[in-house]
């Protein structure tokens, strides 16, 4: 099928390169004109696992291009996906002027007698899909189109396979011809698809991320606990997520929640609710629990060290989570900031987060950057881990004892093992679990 995807950023240009992948003839359009240059020029502007491989492919292929024009794109395709920011406004709701501005660009480039599937793959407030049409209809009355509510499960770091091989496909819809449509898009993917009204899909996003946020609060409230009482959280993470009502995943103690989604999404999911009437309080709790996960960890540094002022901490890891580049709102980032804000001399290392935390200013020029995770050890006093990258587990930790001034580790992820870096001669402090004597 020829498809077009509006914003090619994480979502739009790996959803692409997926559905060109499977067969499919695809245009991504982005209003960036540097990062359309760039995809031009065959340099891909996100770090993906598997993503360069898969969109120089296609492209070779000749089912993926690239261009600036909504025009191009919808003129090409029968069906047009939206993918362009949703960002949270500082009262929470989410900002819907990029909807509102491809809306009417889409509006204007349909033209008569030219049936489009429009299919919103961004996350958006339920009720986003009847605003969507009406706004199209407005601009362009005699425009024939269904709006389609599609919303993207992907994670950051493995979206590829999370797109090719996904859980389910949802697709919101009450118009038979869309359905179809839309069977036929996925077909290849052999998923099973949930076709809902158009408002369900849209509240099935924000309640899928609200819940897993949820599960994340819950065991740092139970990490929590676990300090006081003696007990360790990765053994009673393990023991509840044996039931398998209850899964493991996202049981995992650590500095919280972060990212350019489920922050975002918690918020947004919190003023739909007050918008509609029907306050959702136990995600203020979440947030709350959220928002003290790096105030509990800051003191157990506080503890150990007395005083941050003047101290060298390594911060290793800077993204919001492994295998990507993403630093949107990440946890490693702020608590970076925070080191800095007491006083502390923080080197970083991060083995793909670096380039745009300088680009984006989100660190200030004081921290010092390290190109390898040995070298942001050497001479610290402390050393934090933030992200849970694989490479920070195959260190040699004995060379790391050996560089560091003195051998404090404090595991924001509890990704070390306590007894192996105790025996390494560490005094290590992980979440939720016992301090190292
Ligand atoms: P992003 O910022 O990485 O990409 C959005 C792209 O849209 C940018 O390249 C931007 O230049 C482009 N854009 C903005 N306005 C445009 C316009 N008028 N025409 C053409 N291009 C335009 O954002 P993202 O992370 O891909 O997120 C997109 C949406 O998907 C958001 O609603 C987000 O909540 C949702 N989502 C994100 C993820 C994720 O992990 N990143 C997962 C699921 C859903």
């Amino acid at each position: 099928m020829d498809l077009c995807i509006i914003g090619s950023g994480y979502v739009g240009l790996v959803t692409g390169a997926c559905f060109a992948e499977v067969g499919h003839h695809v245009i991504c359009v982005d209003n960036d004109q540097r990062k359309v240059d760039m995809l031009l020029a065959g340099k891909i502007p996100i770090y993906e696992p598997g993503l360069d491989e898969l969109v120089h492919r296609n492209v070779g292929a000749k089912r993926l291009r690239f261009t600036t024009s909504t025009q191009e794109g919808v003129d090409a395709s029968q069906v047009v996906f939206i993918a362009v920011p949703t960002p949270p406004q500082p009262d929470g709701s989410v900002d819907m002027t990029f909807i509102e501005k491809v809306a009417r660009e889409i509006s204007s480039a349909l033209k008569p007698g030219q049936y489009r599937v429009i299919v919103d793959k961004s996350t958006v407030p339920v009720n986003t899909g009847e605003r969507v049409a009406a706004t199209i209809r407005r601009y362009n009355p005699a425009a024939e189109f269904d709006v389609v509510s599609n919303p993207e499960f992907l994670r950051e770091g493995c979206a590829v396979p999370d797109l090719m091989k996904p859980d389910r496909i949802v697709v919101g819809t009450s118009s038979a011809r869309a359905t179809d449509v839309m069977q036929r898009v996925y077909a290849p993917f052999k998923a099973p698809v949930l076709v809902t009204d158009v408002n369900s899909a849209e509240l099935i996003k924000h309640a899928a991320n609200s819940f897993l946020s949820l599960k994340i609060s819950y065991i740092n409230a139970v990490s929590a606990i676990c300090e006081a009482s003696g007990a360790d959280v990765e053994l009673v993470a393990d023991g509840i997520g044996m039931d398998r009502r209850i899964g493991r995943q996202f049981l995992n103690a650590g500095l919280g929640y972060g990212g350019s989604c489920f922050p975002k999404d918690v918020k947004a999911f919190i003023a739909i609710a007050d918008e509609l009437g029907v306050p959702f309080t136990l995600l203020k709790e979440v947030e709350r629990i959220n928002a003290t996960q790096l105030d509990r960890f800051l003191k157990k540094l506080r503890d150990s060290l007395w005083v941050l002022r003047e101290k060298k901490i390594a911060v290793w890891g800077l993204t919001f989570k492994p295998d990507t580049d993403d630093v949107r709102n990440s946890l490693a980032i702020d608590l970076v900031n925070r080191l800095v804000a007491e006083g502390a001399h923080v080197t970083a290392y991060d083995p793909k987060g670096m380039e745009k935390a300088i680009e984006w200013k989100l660190i200030p020029s004081s921290v010092k950057l390290a190109k390898t995770p040995l070298e942001a050890a050497t001479g610290a006093e402390a050393l934090v881990l933030a992200t849970e990258w694989k490479e920070f587990v195959n260190q040699d930790l004995a060379a790391v004892k050996v560089a560091m001034h003195t051998p404090l580790v404090f595991d924001g992820r509890n990704l070390f093992d306590p007894a192996t870096m105790k025996q390494l001669g560490f005094q290590y402090y992980g979440i939720g679990r016992q301090a190292a004597k």
